[in-house]
């Protein structure tokens, strides 16, 4: 079962691929989920407060923006079940 990239759709075979993916094809001057520019998109990432930006910050970050260990352990599990293949799209 793979992880599906939400912004280009792709599926890989697991959280790590689509991880190496992600910082690769979207890591760009601007952000593909809204269109803005930015010269720092994790910051970005971080300061947008919906549900695809979060992500898209857990995915560059690995969670590790998240202080609380045991939050963190949550979100890493609700992105995980999220990014699945088999789950609907957002
Ligand atoms: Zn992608
Ligand atoms: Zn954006």
């Amino acid at each position: 079962m793979g992880k599906r990239c939400f912004i280009c759709n792709r599926v890989f075979d697991d959280y790590k691929s689509l991880r190496i993916h992600f910082k690769r094809a979207h890591n760009n001057s601007h952000c593909d989920i809204c269109g803005a520019k930015t010269d720092n998109l994790v910051l970005h990432y971080m300061k947008k407060d919906d549900l695809q930006h979060f992500i898209a910050s857990c995915i560059v970050l690995d969670c590790e923006q998240i202080k609380d260990e045991k939050l963190r352990k949550v979100i890493k599990q609700l992105i995980d079940a999220i990014l699945d293949d088999s789950s609907a799209s957002m």
